[in-house]
């Protein structure tokens, strides 16, 4: 069977499946969505009804409560099940807790949505799966040659000097920050962890889950200056608050290459497929067609231009 190029469209809701009449990672709510993962890029609350992976219903109940969708349907990891006409299989993408590839199978072709992925060990991921298709529907947010990532261990190490001060750590709420306290647990053994109590929440859905982060501890007033050798995991917008305090180390961890402009410490640490991560899922994939979201994909089609790989444009799917 061909590929049907147009399998996947570019709707003003997000990336929509005609075939199916369903959305995936709807940007508003929709009648029927099927959600890669919980953060909020992908998950929007208000959807009338949800396909997803266990996890990142937990996630999106604790992002949305109430409002976290109408009715949930929650799909197990490698159990397909029928979307109108349209078998879909949720796979393994590495990213976050519940996070998702959705392969959709219509009509003899494999077509695989990725969502954000990556490659790069977390044991507070399920682990990524290689999946067969015919054509991938992928993110490129770091796809680009300058972009691969330093080694995990390398960065955690920079946390181990000694400063004689404790450290602050700027870092998102869901995903990196329970990446953070497992890897802190892993290769800063001393250290005491202190956890911002918005992030405290996704911790514990984590730990409920069956993903133990090891040891931490919700963070209350002052208990920063009880401690020596200790670590505070806060937000981004709690990290802004303490700029130019001198009282403390000031870390950030982030893939992207921003934030770091008044920290002490950049932790490149990246929950997003890099160049090399990119050329081998599509290599082991088999795709024979490419449509890159999130990020424009200049690099990938230029990588593949005299290839006989078809690399699908937005621009054509409007
Ligand atoms: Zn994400
Ligand atoms: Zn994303």
């Amino acid at each position: 069977m061909d590929i049907q190029r147009d399998f996947i469209r570019i709707r003003p809701e997000g990336l929509y499946c005609p075939a199916g009449f369903f959305f995936l990672d709807p940007q508003k709510p929709v009648s029927h969505a099927v959600i890669s993962h919980a953060h909020g890029d992908h998950a929007v609350a208000d959807n009338r009804q949800v396909y997803c992976s266990p996890g990142t219903a937990l996630l999106m109940h604790q992002r949305y409560g109430k409002r976290a969708g109408g009715t949930f349907s929650v799909k197990p990891f490698g159990e397909p099940f029928d979307l109108n006409g349209v078998k879909i299989t949720l796979y393994p993408a590495g990213h976050i807790l519940g996070s998702a590839q959705v392969l959709m199978e219509y009509q003899g072709c494999r077509y695989l949505y990725t969502g954000d992925f990556k490659l790069q060990e977390d044991d507070t991921a399920e682990p990524f799966e290689f999946v067969a298709a015919d054509m991938l529907i992928t993110e490129t947010t770091f796809a680009s040659p300058d972009v691969i990532h330093p080694s995990v261990g390398e960065e955690m190490a920079k946390l181990n000097a000694n400063f004689g001060k404790n450290i602050l750590i700027g870092t998102y709420m869901l995903g990196k920050s329970q990446r953070m306290t497992s890897l802190i647990n892993r290769y800063c053994p001393d250290k005491t962890i202190l956890v911002h109590s918005t992030i405290a929440g996704y911790h514990r859905v984590y730990e409920n889950a069956g993903m133990p982060l090891g040891n931490w501890q919700p963070y209350r007033r002052n208990l920063f200056k009880v401690f020596t050798n200790s670590i505070y995991l806060v937000p981004p917008y709690v990290f802004k608050k303490y700029e130019g305090n001198k009282d403390f180390i000031q870390a950030f961890a982030t893939g992207w290459d921003r934030g770091f402009e008044h920290c002490d410490i950049d932790l490149r640490i990246s929950d997003h497929a890099d160049w090399h991560d990119v050329l081998k899922l599509i290599e082991v994939s088999g795709a024979k067609a490419i449509l890159c979201v999130h990020g424009n994909g200049k690099h990938i089609a230029n990588h593949f231009k005299d290839s006989s790989i078809d690399i699908i444009r937005h621009s054509e799917l409007i």
